[in-house]
C-alpha cells in the first residue's frame, strides 16, 4: 500500500470519528489545495460535517470562483460567513481601507473583524472544528498535532492533514480530479485575502507570500489569537 493510499485511509477514519463523536463538527474552509482534499474526503463519504469559509470582502476573484467549482462538481453550497458591515465601515473610515500594510497591529485588527468575528460566529454551537493546516507550511506551524484542545472556542479542533506532504495534497487532487482554485498554478502555494498574498519564488517557504512585509513569527490571520496573543492550544493524542 503506497503511502498516500495509507495516508487517505487514516484521514478518512479520523474525519469519520469527528463526524461520529463530535456531532456538531464543521470545516472551516479556506478554499486552497488542502481545503479541497478534505471536502472531498468529506463529500464523498457523506459525512455530516458542514463546510464553510470566510468571505472577508478583500478575496481573489480566482478564490470565489473555487464555490461555483465545488458547486458543479458536487452539487453541495458551502456555507459562507461574513464580517459585521458595521464594525468594516468604521474601520476603513478610520484608518483607510489598506492599513493593514502599516502597522501589525492594524493588520490584526482587519483580521480580527473580517476573519476572527464572523469565525466565533461559525463555530458557536459546535463540538469540534476541522481545519486544512499541515506542519510543513511555515514555522508556525511546525508543532501541529492531529488533534488540538481549543480552549479559546471550548471545543475540540483537529487538523487531519497535519503531516501530509505538499505533494501528497497534488497527488490526491490529481489522482481524484479534485477541482481547485487556479492562482496555485500561477506561484501562490499558499492563498488568503487579495491585498496580503502574493506570489513566491520558487525555493521560498510555501507561506512566504502570506504578509510578505511582516516577520515570520506574526504570520498567522488571528484564527488562533485571542486579544492579539497567540492561543496555546494543548495538543490531544488521537
Ligand atoms: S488578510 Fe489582509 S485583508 Fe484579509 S482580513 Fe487580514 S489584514 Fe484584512
Amino acid at each position: 500500500m503506497s503511502d498516500l493510499h495509507t495516508r487517505v485511509e487514516e484521514t478518512g477514519n479520523i474525519l469519520a470519528r469527528i463526524a461520529r463523536d463530535f456531532s456538531p463538527a464543521v470545516f472551516a474552509s479556506s478554499l486552497a489545495a488542502e481545503d479541497m482534499v478534505l471536502t472531498d474526503l468529506i463529500l464523498k463519504a457523506g459525512l455530516p460535517i458542514g463546510i464553510f469559509s470566510l468571505e472577508t470582502g478583500r478575496l481573489h476573484k480566482e478564490t470565489l470562483e473555487v464555490l461555483d467549482k465545488v458547486k458543479a462538481h458536487y452539487g453541495y453550497e458551502i456555507e459562507l460567513y461574513r464580517p459585521q458591515p458595521e464594525a468594516v465601515e468604521a474601520y476603513v473610515a478610520q484608518n483607510g481601507l489598506n492599513a493593514f500594510y502599516d502597522r501589525v497591529e492594524m493588520r490584526k485588527e482587519c483580521c480580527r473583524i473580517r476573519k476572527v468575528e464572523p469565525l466565533g460566529r461559525a463555530l458557536a454551537g459546535k463540538r469540534a472544528w476541522v481545519t486544512g493546516q499541515r506542519r510543513a507550511q511555515s514555522s508556525t506551524r511546525a508543532e501541529l498535532a492531529v488533534q488540538e484542545d481549543d480552549t479559546a472556542h471550548g471545543m475540540a479542533k483537529f487538523n487531519p492533514l497535519a503531516d501530509w506532504s505538499e505533494q501528497d495534497v497534488w497527488q490526491y487532487i490529481r489522482d481524484n480530479n479534485v477541482p481547485f482554485n487556479s492562482l496555485h498554478e500561477r506561484g501562490y502555494p499558499s492563498i488568503g485575502c487579495e491585498p496580503c498574498t502574493r506570489a513566491i519564488q520558487p525555493g521560498e517557504d510555501v507561506r512566504a507570500g502570506r504578509w510578505w512585509w511582516e516577520n515570520p513569527e506574526s504570520k498567522e490571520c488571528g484564527l488562533h489569537l485571542v486579544d492579539g496573543k497567540l492561543i496555546r492550544i494543548k495538543s490531544v493524542a488521537a
